[in-house]
């Protein structure tokens, strides 16, 4: 292991132009011992915000007459040089270090943030003292300078711990991944995953079912009433339920729940906070649904319902309900990863270090999940980029050769194939809806939760946006300069005839685009005054589609799709011809 040397810096601000840094610290360390430390005050020449002195216990007086900043950033550069520069989300310091001139452009910081994103995926908190207290390191004065950098060199000596326990097969594929690469947390890696591991564990990760209590052999009753009995107060879960009380509009709405369930048709029920309305529905569909046979779908709007329903109340119905049943949280395929888009990213190589960092966080995370569920990785920054490349895509997806046991997307479905009650959002219920199925389960009942904003999701997710300014400036620049470019360009092989046409197609395209939006947004003011075109839109209803004045747009849009689909036709044929 290198000689590192963690650092940190309290400054008046966020702002490295304007604010003055008011302490330095610095702590040097092999992997057995603290080799050297530096710690000064520094008198920053002007008060000090009262919220800083706040957070560090800095007094104003003590910092009158201490080290000045010049001398004190000088200081800090020396101790850095010839060592491995650390820190915590350490930015903010190397810029303080950059403005002060005294930061080498060579020379890369390795941050601890990154390392327990990469190591650390699921825990609450990344920030420094939450990890501490997460991890039991020591940091008895939190928010100074020499204890935040004595934090973050025990945190470091613990990543790489965790990183030297990791499975050995694991181990191999990331040192192969960062071994081309120079970059700080490459070369990390590359020290921790070849030191020998003191505990060396099973090679295979094992994951534990929590055991099940036994449950009775009888189904669950048929009969509404008996149902909605389950929740009554002489009923089994009165007991068992913390705080339970009874609630006369919650019984009202399960009883409801189990009857048109068990007749069939449509119920709308309107219930106010407070009323337990997810258990109202939860019970009776899974009695429903584990007597019957009959598969439940629950559409929710939230990320914080759909987690509310299987980390709260699914868990404590299968702990108090006297059956066995299945519930899964079924999502849309891109919240999983494709094994077969990833394998292909990661033979690509990597074009900077986050690049690298993604993929170490990713190949750690895929040693244990079962879900491929991008939720568990908790993305940040570029990362949501980063994701797109791997994430399952229906427009790069070779299903038939792909084995269930090597996607996600199948397991995911196959499991909710086989559960009584499936969770999915309204986006994904009104996606396979638009499909006509297949992106669920088959099932027999469905309750819509948060059914208030179905409206807005479908309007969100089933709607086609037609940017009619945007399409003009395009399609102008085709017909005005692009193609005459491309025609001036021999090299591409295309033919003077293919611009020739391509040129006033563009151009009538453009014109024809034009009178569609004056004619529609005309129609649009008949219906709207100017202040109410700022808030509201006009639904087209077969009655509107009736109107004087559709006809016109129908013609003119008709016009368009054919100048557009001729414009289209041209460009398929010469981009063939130009492969
Ligand atoms: S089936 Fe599609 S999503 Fe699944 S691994 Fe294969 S390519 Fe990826």
């Amino acid at each position: 292991m290198p000689e590192y040397a963690a650092l940190d810096l309290e400054t008046t601000g966020l702002d490295p132009a304007r604010d003055r840094v008011i302490e330095i610290g610095a702590v040097a360390f092999t992997s057995d011992r603290v080799t050297s430390t530096l710690e000064r005050l520094v008198d920053p020449g002007r008060p000090v915000p009262d919220t800083v002195l706040r957070l560090t216990g800095i007094k104003q007086d003590e910092l009158r007459g201490a080290t000045n900043p010049d001398a004190a950033l000088h200081l800090l550069a020396d101790f850095l040089r010839g060592r491995q520069p650390v820190g915590h989300g350490a930015r903010l310091d190397v810029e303080f270090l950059e403005a002060a001139g005294l930061w080498d452009p060579s020379q890369e910081i390795l941050d601890t943030l990154d390392l327990a994103r990469i190591l650390l995926p699921a825990a609450l908190s990344h920030s420094l003292p939450l990890l501490s207290t997460e991890m039991g390191i020591s940091q008895p004065r939190p928010h100074r300078a020499l204890d935040d950098a004595d934090a973050t060199r025990q945190l470091l000596l613990r990543l790489r711990e965790e990183a030297v326990a990791l499975d050995e097969g694991l181990k191999e594929s990331m040192l192969a991944l960062v071994a081309p690469y120079p970059w700080p947390v490459a070369q990390f890696f590359a020290d921790a995953l070849t030191a020998s591991n003191p505990n060396p564990g099973p090679d295979t990760a094992v994951s534990v079912e929590p055991a099940r209590r036994g449950k009775a052999a009888d189904p669950p009753p048929d009969d509404p009433t008996a149902v909605a009995g389950l929740l009554g107060p002489e009923g089994p879960l009165a007991n068992l339920l913390p705080g339970y009380e009874h609630r006369e509009s919650q019984m009202q709405m399960l009883l409801a729940v189990a009857q048109i369930q068990a007749r069939g048709g449509t119920l709308v029920v309107e219930a106010g906070t407070g009323t337990g309305k997810s258990l109202a529905y939860l019970v009776p569909s899974i009695a429903r649904s584990v007597r019957h046979r009959e598969r439940v779908v629950v559409s929710t709007n939230t990320h914080t319902l759909q987690e509310q329903l299987m980390n709260k109340d699914l868990p404590a119905l299968r702990e108090w309900l006297p059956w066995d049943f299945k519930a899964v949280l079924l999502k849309g395929r891109s919240n999983y990863v494709s094994l077969r888009r990833w394998r292909r990213y990661l033979a690509e190589p990597c074009r900077d270090a986050e690049d690298l960092m993604f993929k170490l966080k990713v190949l750690i995370w895929l040693h244990t999940t079962e879900s491929g569920d991008r939720s568990e990785l908790r993305l940040h920054g570029r990362e949501e980029v980063f994701w797109n490349r791997v994430a399952s895509d229906p427009m790069d997806c070779v299903g038939v050769h792909c084995t269930r046991e090597d996607c996600y997307v199948h397991r995911a479905r196959a499991e909710a194939e086989t559960a009584d009650v499936v969770v999915v959002n309204h986006s994904l219920l009104l996606a396979d809806a638009e499909v006509g199925g297949g992106l669920l389960p088959e099932y027999d009942h469905l309750v819509i939760d948060e059914a208030h904003h179905l409206e807005d999701a479908a309007t969100r997710g089933l709607r086609q946006e037609v940017d009619g300014p945007g399409l003009l400036a395009l399609l102008e620049r085709l017909g005005h300069g692009l193609l005459g470019a491309l025609q001036r360009q021999p090299h591409l092989g295309a033919s003077d005839d293919a611009f020739g046409d391509a040129v006033p197609q563009a151009i009538a395209a453009a014109e024809r685009v034009r009178e569609l939006f004056r004619v529609a947004d005309e129609w649009v003011a008949a219906r709207l005054g100017e202040a109410e075109r700022r808030e509201e839109s006009v639904r087209i209803t077969p009655g509107l589609r009736e109107e004087k004045g559709w006809g016109a747009i129908r013609q003119s849009a008709e016009n368009t799709t054919t100048a557009l689909t001729a414009l289209d036709m041209r460009r398929t044929r010469e981009s063939a011809r130009w492969k």
